[in-house]
């Protein structure tokens, strides 16, 4: 068995020597707990924000401690009457191998309704992000134009995909050519590459005629600032990630937003998804039911062995993923 813990707090971007491998004893399980083996890890952009010191939404890691994210595992052996052998189950685990937990805030998941890997990109948390943040902040009226950034990526790819199941005009930008051309064949009506273009402003400009009604924003920074200068009155932005400052030591300023909010009469609000456990039930029927249909598709990047999971993490920033980055135990 084995374990990684955080060995010490990134200065800007992560390295593989903030983290630190521990070989572990096969754990027993006692009377209530369950015998979990890791078969898939969530790596995720979110943990980037957890290795600062600093009072958030959820705790800092702590060092020397394991790390946790999302994981989908399989029941190894039950003394919990409310878990079986065999069973697989979704959660926030630590990054071990194998470990006993008590079962609680742990999901059964069916993988009839997709495979199990599923359960950590579309119907897990990234694929409730999009639809739940659409939905309550978003509010998408047929016919307008949604722009999305980090648009090849677990949250993004999605939202465009329901931009054009709610039958708007989506635009996406993100990292590469290949990017580009991905979104498109999920049905995007077009796409930046932000790595190429020097004026995003400009280029959302022309993309999005009649401007942009709602932007789903994951990245932040400058390509905030360019969709802002094309946001529609009554325009609604969802700010939902900033990747592009995660690893910034200090918080860079940029053009103050508070003109075009008032000129335009914006809404721009922050979303959290796990302020919306309430509503996580419908919202995987709503996706499940749009995989079914083939209204929905996902792409999963998958990276094996668990001795990969820090660099499969760090390469998040380096947009070495398309669709939800996973590693396989
Ligand atoms: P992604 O699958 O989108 O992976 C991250 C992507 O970000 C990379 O593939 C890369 O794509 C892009 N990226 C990396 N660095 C930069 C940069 N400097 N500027 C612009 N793009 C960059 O991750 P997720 O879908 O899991 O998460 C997307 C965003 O949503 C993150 O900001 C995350 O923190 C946030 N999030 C928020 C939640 C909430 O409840 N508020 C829940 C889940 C996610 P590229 O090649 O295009 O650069």
């Amino acid at each position: 068995n084995q374990q990684i813990l955080f060995k010490s707090r990134p200065e800007g971007k992560p390295g593989n020597d903030n983290f630190q491998f521990e070989d572990l004893q096969e754990p027993e399980c006692q009377d209530g707990e369950i015998l979990l083996e890791a078969e898939y890890v969530s790596v995720d952009p979110y943990l980037r924000g957890r290795m600062r010191d600093e009072k958030s939404y959820i705790p800092p890691f702590e060092i020397g401690k394991p790390l946790e994210s999302m994981v989908v595992a399989k029941v190894l052996n039950s003394k919990n009457s409310n878990f079986q052998e065999g069973d697989r189950v979704v959660g926030m685990l630590d990054w071990k191998k194998k470990q006993v937990h008590d079962g609680k805030n742990l999901r059964k998941i069916d993988t009839r309704l997709a495979p199990a890997p599923a359960f950590l990109g579309v119907l897990g948390l990234t694929g409730l992000t999009a639809y739940l943040a659409l939905e309550k902040i978003g509010k998408l009226k047929e016919g307008e134009t949604l722009l999305v950034s980090g648009a090849a990526g677990a949250v993004g790819s999605i939202v465009g995909q329901i931009g054009k199941i709610k039958n708007c005009k989506v635009v996406g930008i993100a990292g590469s050519d290949e990017k580009i051309a991905k979104i498109k064949s999920w049905g995007f009506d077009d796409g930046i590459n932000y790595k190429t273009t020097t004026n995003m402003k400009g280029a959302i400009k022309e993309l999005c005629p009649n401007g942009v009604d709602v932007y789903f924003d994951n990245v932040g920074g400058e390509i905030l600032d360019a969709s802002l200068q094309n946001i529609n009155k009554f325009g609604r932005i969802i700010n939902c990630g900033a990747i592009s400052i995660y690893n910034e030591t200090e918080q860079p300023t940029g053009p103050r937003p508070e003109g075009i909010l008032i000129k335009k009469s914006t809404l721009m609000q922050g979303f959290l998804v796990r302020d919306h456990v309430e509503d996580f039930e419908a919202a995987i029927q709503q996706l499940g039911s749009w995989l079914k249909d083939g209204k929905l598709e996902y792409e999963e990047t998958i990276v094996e062995g668990f001795e990969n999971i820090p660099q499969a993490f760090i390469d998040l920033f380096d947009g070495k993923n398309t669709g939800k980055m996973l590693v396989k135990i």
